[in-house]
């Protein structure tokens, strides 16, 4: 017998806010979406949220049944999985979800391009940065560097990158791709260049552009963003001052305009919490006139700046243009995402500073359980959106990961060639940070690698 349909709706509601599907992973107690069935309208506050979350998915009763799409936020529930707590990707809202089975719309179609335009607007809110230039465009993070290689960086020009670990290295080698000059300054494993050392290679050469990692993924470093962009600001103020910010963009504060930061680059698999696939770059305006006054065109072609400036004018404009394809249902699941972290009830702030008290915890846990970070003051110089853990003595990657994932949790291995087996990576971002109250991803996640620990024989101090 199955309950009313009032009844059935309080079910859904409850399963969409029950905690993380790991601790609930009997689907019997989820909502179910039946495309078949007809439900009557929900009704007040229930209402308002789902037209709230997802207007644009409403059945228009005028459409065959076929073209119907009937799933609302409440109803929607992903599949258990396992918790995903590396650096990305992260774990990904079900409204974002959803919004990515928009169904399938035309790229130029007058109810997309507002859309579109809308994320264009809110990336600059995410950067404190409203008279930049964000470019939305298929392709990961990656392509962000090269977008910066061909577009800000002409061919024989002098770069300084900044290397804080794996990162630092590919940014350098692809620049090298396009033609660029780069001056490397490496840090050693889990620090990173003084400003001192900065400033005075800043002195010795004119470069084009400097760029830095401002989380390195492969060892958890936090970049001094502001530190370095005053710095450029006092002493090499037409240097053009590039953030790759894939890890930490929407998990660490980056006020763009305000410290100086022409470019940042990032993905949509990290902070942002959508699903891969969308690379997202902001260019100041001293990025874009370094760009307009470039003596060769781009030499790119997918990555050029002359062919996707129309395009992001136009879209925000309310036009849209055609350069390439846009990925639609992932600009529908961006927009949604980047609709809760500007206008949700957790403001940006209030964001960040959840994610530097998940962190501390994180790091504090893993502290008193005896172990040491690659970041040797994790708490001063680590990444709030990540933590980089050494094994303990005698413990490796093959004792204490296999465990994790028999507890349906997915850390990430090491990273950096030289340390690579030392030591596990733990992402903690987006919503398992932000909606960790009726999740429990972080109390699941530390647990799980407490109890492990001491299945592999770990034994913590006192
Ligand atoms: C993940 C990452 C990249 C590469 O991004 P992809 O989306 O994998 O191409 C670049 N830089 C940093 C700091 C990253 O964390």
């Amino acid at each position: 017998m199955s309950p009313p349909a009032s009844d059935k709706l309080k079910m859904a509601a409850h399963a969409a806010s029950s905690p993380s599907p790991i601790s609930n992973p009997n689907p019997s107690t989820r909502a179910r979406s039946n495309s078949h069935e007809r439900r009557p309208a929900p009704s007040g506050k229930a209402a308002s949220r789902v037209s709230q979350v997802a207007d644009h998915l409403q059945p228009s009763q005028s459409l065959p049944s076929t073209l119907r799409f009937e799933m609302s936020s409440q109803e929607f529930k992903q599949a258990p999985h396992k918790l995903l707590v590396i650096p990305g990707p992260i774990e990904v809202a079900d409204d974002v979800l959803l919004a990515n089975a928009h169904p399938s719309m035309s790229h130029v179609s007058p109810d997309f391009v507002p859309v579109f335009g809308d994320c264009i607007r809110m990336m600059r809110q995410v950067l404190y940065a409203p008279n930049s230039q964000p470019f939305i465009t298929s392709g990961s993070g990656t392509l962000g560097w090269d977008q910066v290689a061909a577009n800000v960086v002409e061919p024989g020009d002098e770069v300084l990158v900044l290397n804080t670990g794996y990162f630092g290295d590919s940014f350098a080698e692809c620049l090298e791709v396009y033609g660029a000059k780069v001056t490397q300054i490496k840090a050693p494993i889990g620090s990173k260049p003084t400003l001192d050392e900065v400033e005075a290679a800043l002195k010795q050469k004119k470069y084009k552009a400097m760029t830095f990692t401002h989380v390195d993924t492969s060892v958890a470093t936090l970049a001094d963003a502001k530190g370095l962009g005053e710095l450029v600001a006092r002493v090499s103020p037409e240097t053009v001052v590039v953030l790759d910010g894939v890890c930490s963009v929407a998990s660490e504060e980056i006020r763009m305009e305000e410290w100086g930061i022409d470019v940042v680059l990032t993905a949509s698999q990290k902070g942002l919490g959508c699903p891969p696939g969308l690379c997202i770059v902001a260019a100041s305006k001293k990025a874009i006139a370094a760009f307009e006054a470039r003596s060769v065109p781009p030499n790119s072609y997918f990555a050029s700046w002359k062919k996707w400036l129309p395009v992001m004018r136009a879209y925000e404009a309310g036009t849209g243009a055609y350069f390439a394809t846009p990925p639609t249902n992932l600009i529908y699941a961006l927009h949604r995402s980047l609709t809760t972290i500007t206008k949700g009830s957790v403001s940006l702030e209030e964001r960040f500073k959840m994610h530097v008290e998940a962190s501390n915890r994180v790091k504090s846990f893993v502290t008193e359980l005896g172990l040491k970070q690659l970041v040797q003051d994790g708490f001063k110089d680590g990444a709030h959106g990540m933590t980089a853990v050494r094994y303990p003595e005698g413990l490796q990657a093959s004792d204490l990961l296999p465990k994790l994932v028999a507890k349906n949790v997915v850390v990430a291995a090491g990273l950096h060639a030289v340390v690579k087996n030392e030591y596990f990576r733990i992402g903690h971002m987006g919503v398992t940070v932000v909606n960790d109250k009726e999740r429990g991803d972080l109390d699941h996640l530390l647990k799980s690698i407490k109890e492990a620990l001491l299945e592999s024989g770990y034994k913590p101090p006192n």
